[in-house]
């Protein structure tokens, strides 16, 4: 049985369920890197170059730690995920930065994935895929329609107030069930839901009482309506769910204070920052803190700015009370 490695970052938490059933259909074994640790990191930050964003410099690990335990690593070259946006940059480049990353790395094993160039080419691609495990079409077929049907189920879990580590399985992280206040987080999953990365943000809120919302509970066709009355629309579908995310929650008074976490030298992250301080203070005066992370983040820095944000909440509800 052939094993196919996913490192544990970036897409991985937005697709996994969809991968890990396609692959398994087609009778290949799915070994998933280990969760962020500091060894993983610095395999990263040691190999990328160094204007590379955090996160990707966090794939580069864990495309690394699966060196000698997979037999092809996935890396698929993700340009669109729906009709009218693309997703980053960065992802475009993925499979040929890991190809070239270490010769003694796994054959990557990849397709492009472009919605944009219509669902005909969509299921190419897919054929493409699994024409590396199987000849039999309708065996990718139906491994394809299996896991799109668990990625339903998964985004389902999250609609319904599911963190994505729940939803994945990670049973000790669960939503607070009788909240003191309600805090949004927003940023990329793949920095929010590493813990390493993201030093335990969701679980030091969950410590203080904090129910967490994420963009991904948020129904598509809300983070739409939400986003409609901007100006010009929204090149990337990162941005529009964080913006369309946060406006829906300010616009239902769903959020007590609301945390965006930004990745140093992100481009789109950038541009989020600006749209959300312009924007977001025109329908309400929430608090919002950002939080700028990268490889050299301290926890003592996270834990103060943090302790700060919360307090001024409490003192904020204090006085309407
Ligand atoms: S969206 Fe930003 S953080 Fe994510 S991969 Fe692209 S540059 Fe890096």
């Amino acid at each position: 049985m052939p094993k196919i490695g996913v490192p544990r970052a970036l897409l991985y938490y937005k697709y996994f369920p969809l991968w890990k059933t396609f692959f398994e259909g087609l009778g290949a074994e799915v070994v998933v890197s280990p969760p962020t640790n500091k060894r993983i990191l610095n395999l990263g930050t040691e190999t990328a170059e160094s204007e590379a964003c955090l996160p990707v410099k966090v794939f580069y690990g864990h495309a690394l730690a699966l060196k000698g335990e997979v037999d092809a690593l996935f890396v698929p070259r993700v340009v669109s995920v729906e009709g009218k946006a693309y997703t980053c940059p960065k992802f475009l480049g993925l499979p040929d930065m890991i190809k070239a990353l270490d010769d003694d790395l796994p054959p990557v094993l990849g397709t492009t994935f472009n919605l944009r160039q219509g669902w005909r080419r969509f299921f190419a691609s897919i054929y493409e895929l699994g024409s590396h495990l199987t000849r039999n079409p309708l065996k990718i077929l139906r491994a394809f329609y299996n896991g799109a049907r668990e990625l339903k189920i998964f985004d389902q879990k999250l609609r319904e107030g599911s963190l994505v580590p729940e939803a994945l399985g990670e049973t000790d992280f669960k939503n607070l069930a009788n909240p003191t206040l309600t805090i949004g987080v927003v940023g990329h999953p793949y920095n929010i839901f590493d813990s390493y990365v993201s030093m335990n943000l969701v679980k030091r809120l969950h410590r203080r009482g904090a129910k967490v919302l994420t963009p991904e509970m948020v129904p598509p066709e809300a983070i739409e309506e939400s986003i409609s009355s901007l100006p010009k629309s929204l090149f990337w579908t990162y941005e529009k769910d964080v913006v369309g995310a946060i406006f829906y929650w300010l616009e239902n008074n769903m959020v007590n204070g609301i945390i965006y976490m930004i990745s140093f030298a992100c481009g789109p992250d950038s541009l989020i920052q600006v749209l959300v301080e312009q924007e977001a203070r025109k329908i309400s005066p929430v608090p919002l803190m950002p939080l700028v992370i990268d490889e050299h983040s301290g926890e003592a820095g996270l834990v103060t700015r943090l302790e700060a944000f919360l307090d001024m909440i409490d003192r904020k509800r204090a006085r309407v009370h």
